[in-house]
């Protein structure tokens, strides 16, 4: 089927359906031409919150379409492929945290959103990369403080904050594949451009930069800075938000090709089935909800 048929089909299916259609910035380029909306978590959850739609296809990774269903319980939030989920949510188990707090029962627990419902359940406070630092800056000073699952995130907002806490030791194996060897070649080949890179990096690429931040802070940052060249450390899928933001400079990848496979997997065909056939229903048990609920609005109260 070509694109622009899909396209129209797409937006009969969602006018019947009063659905709309939240795409992060790293699904594929098509798939953000079909949203209603394109953002990273923290805008996503915002919109998921706030829409009045009765269905919310999600596309992004599981952990952001459980967020939506946790804030908007009474709304259907359907994931084009259930597959889609995020290597360093999975790298911290519930039981896994449920036993550490059971050793260390003064401590606080920050959960960065990239976590399942259950983590977040156990969590008293949810992060993104956009407010890690503010989150953390709230907290009483007296209390020990667990960050999960991202230790370069983790340990960025530390040193941001200068705030002491355990950061446990997950992470994206995306962002990962970014070094500071990269960093020096890039560098090498662009002695004018900025490197503006995401927190979800190693500490040293994110020590060489010019600028760390989320997804929406580097596209800001772009559009805002006096610079002319970018080189940008983080998945690649957010290079046309740069490009249609800053238009006539020049970004460049910090690592051709550095892409994430899951959210690569919300294909516009996958779109369209989920809006035809209502799947795949996106459920969070009730109790889990609402203990997750209570810590993502404290996030978003701040
Ligand atoms: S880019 Fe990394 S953190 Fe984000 S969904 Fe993919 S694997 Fe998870």
């Amino acid at each position: 089927m070509e694109f622009a048929e899909l396209k129209e089909r797409v937006a009969k299916l969602k006018a019947e359906k009063n659905a709309v259609i939240l795409a992060h910035y790293y699904t594929p380029f098509e798939t953000q031409e079909l949203a209603d909306f394109v953002g990273d978590s923290l805008e996503l959850s915002r919109l998921a919150a706030k829409t009045d739609a009765d269905t919310i296809v999600f596309c992004g990774v599981d952990f952001m379409a459980e967020s939506a269903k946790i804030l908007s319980p009474e709304k259907t939030v359907l994931t084009p492929d259930p597959r889609a989920n995020c290597p360093m949510a999975n790298m911290l188990m519930p039981k896994e945290l449920r036993r550490y707090k059971k050793e260390h029962p003064e401590t606080i627990v920050v959960a960065y959103v990239n976590c399942s419902a259950e983590i977040k359940a156990e969590a008293y406070i949810c992060c993104t990369s956009a407010n890690a630092g503010k989150v953390v800056a709230s907290l009483p000073k007296d209390k020990p403080v667990l960050f999960v699952p991202d230790r370069y995130l983790g340990t960025f907002t530390k040193n941001k904050v200068g705030r002491e806490m355990e950061v446990w030791p997950g992470f994206c194996p995306t962002h990962q594949r970014f070094t500071i060897k990269a960093v020096q070649e890039m560098k090498a080949k662009h002695p004018e451009a900025e490197l503006l890179v995401h927190p979800e990096c190693p500490e040293e690429v994110s020590a060489a930069a010019d600028f760390v931040g989320s997804t929406s802070a580097i596209i800001k940052r772009c559009a805002e800075s006096p610079s002319e060249e970018f080189i940008i450390g983080t998945e690649q899928g957010v290079l046309k938000a740069i490009r249609e933001k800053a238009p006539g400079k020049k970004v460049y990848p910090l690592l051709e090709g550095n892409v994430c496979p899951n959210m690569k997997l919300m294909t516009p065909h996958k779109v369209l089935w989920a809006l035809e056939d209502n799947e795949y229903e996106i459920k969070v048990k009730e109790e889990t909800r609402i203990k997750a609920k209570i810590a993502l609005d404290r996030m978003l109260a701040l």
